[in-house]
């Protein structure tokens, strides 16, 4: 299985203050993420290929396509953050 960058506890929908993940409800840190991840709805305004850490990698899904403005389903953060 790939090593995924885009789901993780920093960009969770159920990560509140204190980095505290209110469907566990324990502490947990942006190198981690869960099957009951929820993306952000306010990080997906930032989705696009000049913020995705593959822009113009070999890790590209679609490096034919990829441009400023445009997305795709292999969009990764730059940093997560928590
Ligand atoms: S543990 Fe899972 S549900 Fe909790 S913040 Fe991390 S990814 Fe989200
Ligand atoms: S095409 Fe997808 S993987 Fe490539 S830079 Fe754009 S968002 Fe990232």
């Amino acid at each position: 299985m790939s090593i995924r960058l885009g789901n993780s506890c920093g960009n969770c929908e159920n990560l509140v203050e204190s980095n505290v993940c209110k469907v566990h409800g324990v502490k947990v840190g942006s190198s981690y993420t869960c099957d009951s991840f929820e993306m952000k709805v306010a990080l997906k305004d930032k989705e696009n290929c000049v913020s995705c850490a593959r822009y113009e990698t070999s890790d590209c899904a679609n490096p034919q396509k990829a441009a400023p403005g445009m997305s795709c389903a292999h969009w990764a953060p730059l940093s997560a953050s928590a």
